[in-house]
């Protein structure tokens, strides 16, 4: 059984009830991608196939996936990924989605590993793993280091889990449950480089922050505490108590926030970097604390 009308015909359907639903000028792009997802069909098949019926039985999926993205929800979610670094990741709400901004904290990882480290089997933690795009990817663009990713939330573990075991790297990454450095105990003192995207938003500001992220993200990886500088006084703290540890510490950071992590960071590091995102915005704060 087939409806009565084209792809074309769901497709203008579907491209002007997002647009009357506030979709603004990227309905039409959106209609047309929650469509190939859905009949899994890539660019040039979807418009090579446009006179032909829309199968009836995914007239109910489209719909629900159009009135959830009309409702805010973010794209990601709904069809279940984001690209991340060149590979697919897997999302979902337990998770934030990995933001382009991210693939340069993974970018400035690489480099300033690669300038100051002579030695290839360095130990690598990222601090708020959520999806796991930045431990997946740094497992995979480096067979040599050791990963560990700690999470606070079991159900991003999860996900970061499938995501690694997805990429072929889930029993090359130690996985660790619990509040920022807390679950290695003993073992920071053996870790060469900290990364981490932790929450940096301060608390009042997420409720300004628009709907698609706020009501549809998760909290506890945005949340940083009054000022949202939390998570990297906390991190610094516990890193003052030791001696050795991590030499590296590269953070994402607020675009508002690179004097105030510095800062922190220059407490305990020889060096400390701040760099852009590409809009020209501060975005990565990197300290280098030199093994005495
Ligand atoms: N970059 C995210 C945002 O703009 C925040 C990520 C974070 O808090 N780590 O929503």
């Amino acid at each position: 059984m087939e409806t009565g009308y084209t792809i074309q015909e769901a497709y203008r359907r579907a491209s002007s009830f997002l647009q009357e639903r506030g979709g603004g000028e990227s309905a039409a792009f959106e209609a047309e991608l929650l469509m190939r997802r859905l009949l899994g069909m890539d660019r040039t098949r979807f418009f090579a196939r446009f006179s032909e019926p829309f199968p009836q039985d995914r007239a109910g999926e489209l719909a629900a996936w159009l009135e959830r993205r009309a409702s805010g929800e973010p794209l990601q979610y709904i069809v279940g990924d984001q690209e991340f670094y060149g590979r697919v990741f897997r999302v979902n709400p337990a998770v934030l989605i990995p933001r382009p901004e991210t693939e340069l904290l993974v970018e400035t990882v690489l480099q300033e590993a690669e300038q100051r480290f002579s030695n290839d089997a360095l130990s690598v933690v990222d601090v708020g793993t959520g999806s796991g795009a930045i431990a997946v990817t740094l497992a995979l663009e480096k067979p040599t280091w050791h990963l560990t990713a700690i999470d606070l939330s079991l159900s991003a573990l999860k996900v970061a889990q499938a995501n690694a075991e997805a990429h072929g790297v889930r029993e090359k990454i130690c996985w660790l449950q619990g509040d920022l450095l807390a679950p290695l105990g003993a073992e920071l003192s053996q870790v060469d480089i900290l990364v981490s995207n932790p929450p940096y938003i301060p608390s009042r500001t997420v409720q300004t922050l628009e709907k698609q992220v706020r009501a549809f993200e998760p909290h506890l990886a945005l949340d940083g505490g009054d000022d949202g500088l939390d998570p990297y006084r906390r991190m610094v703290e516990t890193l003052a108590r030791v001696e050795a540890g991590p030499q590296l510490v590269c953070f994402e950071i607020g675009a508002d926030q690179g004097e105030a992590v510095a800062a922190l960071l220059a407490s305990i590091c020889q060096e400390v970097l701040v760099k852009q995102d590409l809009a020209g915005l501060d975005r990565m704060v990197v300290g280098w604390r030199p093994a005495v």
